[in-house]
């Protein structure tokens, strides 16, 4: 199965898009699913697994990614709303309590990305170790913690844009049928990563768009 693990609808700050165009999107690229991870709010992800409820071949994974005092951190299947503002610490111990899973998305990359270190293994269950909109070297870097650490690999294409979706694919052997088994699949390390780089006038595109975007906000990071 291929599942593109991280994406931003339209109640994200920064997101354009409503659940159902990247659903629709995901679908016509061929995935067999996708998290809708927006930046500190489930809506998107609420609203994307109810519609998908009905679909038999398509699955949505309602997730958060959340922003924290060190970085960005994907929460997947949260039950609550988390705490603002929020500690990186305070999140994981938020998560091992409720035993929820969570992803280490995009480490290293700018001013969102937490800087893991070796000797410290973070308690998350995987590395998003293909990010479409990473660089290859933070993609390795990424990997090299993964291994390390032994987590699950996780590909997401961190969309924004419809356009976007599908550049980053987790792939999970069988034919699961509901969000849990992923869920079990990521806990079990049993997933791959793959990814693929957006086309560079789409990124471009969506660079300046973002990049106007925190101007607007002041300069703040999301
Ligand atoms: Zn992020
Ligand atoms: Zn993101």
């Amino acid at each position: 199965m291929r599942i593109d693990m991280h994406t931003h609808s339209h109640y994200s700050k920064d997101g354009v898009m409503p659940p159902k165009e990247l659903i629709k999107r995901a679908r016509m690229v061929g995935l067999d699913g996708m998290a809708i991870t927006d930046h500190n709010s489930r809506g998107g992800g609420i609203v994307g697994s109810d519609i998908a409820r009905d679909m038999e071949d398509f699955i949505v994974i309602p997730g958060i990614e959340l922003s924290t005092d060190m970085g960005h951190l994907i929460v997947l299947d949260p039950k609550t709303d988390f705490p603002k503002p929020l500690t990186l610490l305070k999140a994981l111990e938020i998560i091992k309590e409720e035993g929820l899973v969570s992803i280490l998305p995009h480490p290293n990359r700018g001013l969102n990305g937490i800087k893991p270190i070796e000797e410290e293994p973070l308690e998350v269950e995987g590395i998003e170790t293909c990010n479409a909109r990473s660089s290859k070297s933070q993609n390795r870097r990424a990997s090299h913690f993964a291994d390390l650490w032994k987590k699950a690999r996780i590909g997401g294409s961190d969309a924004h844009l419809a356009a976007e979706v599908g550049y980053g694919v987790t792939i999970i052997e069988g034919d699961l049928e509901e969000p849990d088994e992923i869920l079990e699949a990521i806990r079990g390390i049993k997933t791959e990563a793959e990814c693929h780089s957006i086309p560079l006038p789409t990124r471009v595109y969506e660079n300046s768009r973002l990049f106007a975007g925190w101007i607007r906000r002041g300069f703040r990071r999301i």
